[in-house]
């Protein structure tokens, strides 16, 4: 099975027009079919880059989206108004978002299930902490965040991107080791095909996070079920990311 690499830029709470308009002339004619591109700019940046990438391959994506239809929610977001803005792609249950604005495994599956709704993928953000990995618990945290989602029957498993992101290397500079990615890459597949069955384990993308650069990058997307990845800090730098998204293009699988 051939699992075209994506790569996503989060620029989180980061960016200007200013940017903007560099990041859109960089990408206007982007048209390299061997790898995916996502960039999840803040949402009022979103509208704007989806026009004006209009000729291009590259897609633009949410941080976030509500749980709630519409209302009185003072500063949320709705799937529908995401949709009106053409947005591809949505992040759900990024750590950032669990850890600092309590987002619980509940909130994200109906994140996942209401983006869906609008025909929106959502990229599932599951991943341990330091001290979760140190008491031997990061297959355990990785295996609950994601039974709650995938094991919900609303959920179409087959519009849905999963992100390991270990949030101990999430813009701290360290990175998972490409083996060690690999092994947890490699339990959510596993994961994946014992509640989903083989043919979306097997279709499914499951992209890398945490402090990937250009030059880790190569490394990394050259193991077996590591599809893509999901980019903070070198997102920003533009030819760091043009790096990544070029190690994606030319990677060979071992
Ligand atoms: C992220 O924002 O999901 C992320 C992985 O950030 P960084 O690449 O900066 O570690």
């Amino acid at each position: 099975m051939k699992r075209t690499p994506l790569i996503a830029g989060n620029w989180k709470m980061n960016g200007s027009s200013i940017f903007v308009e560099e990041v859109v002339s960089t990408f206007s004619s982007f048209n390299d079919q061997h790898v995916d591109v996502v960039i999840f700019p803040p949402f009022v940046y979103v509208e704007t880059m989806k026009k004006l990438l209009s000729n291009s391959l590259v897609k633009v994506g949410a941080q976030n989206i509500s749980t709630f239809s519409e209302g009185a929610y003072t500063g949320e977001i709705s799937g529908s108004m995401l949709k009106e803005c053409q947005c591809d792609y949505v992040v759900v249950g990024h750590s950032e978002r669990r850890v600092l604005f309590h987002e619980s495994d509940q909130e994200c599956l109906q994140k996942v299930i209401m983006a869906q709704t609008h025909g929106i993928i959502p990229i599932l953000c599951v991943g341990e902490s330091l001290k979760e990995r140190e008491h031997e618990q990061a297959f355990s945290v990785i295996e609950q965040q994601l039974m709650a989602v995938i094991s919900d029957s609303r959920v179409n498993s087959q519009q849905l991107m999963i992100a390991y992101e270990p949030v101990w290397a999430i813009g701290t500079g360290k990175t998972a080791t490409p083996a060690m990615a690999q092994d947890m890459h490699h339990f959510i597949r596993s994961l994946l095909s014992t509640h989903l069955g083989q043919d979306t384990a097997q279709n499914t993308r499951i992209l890398y996070g945490g402090s990937v650069k250009s030059d880790n990058a190569s490394m990394l997307l050259a193991q077996k079920d590591i599809d893509g990845a999901l980019v903070g800090g070198a997102s920003l730098v533009i030819e760091s990311f043009t790096d990544i998204i070029r190690a994606a293009s030319s990677v060979k699988r071992v």
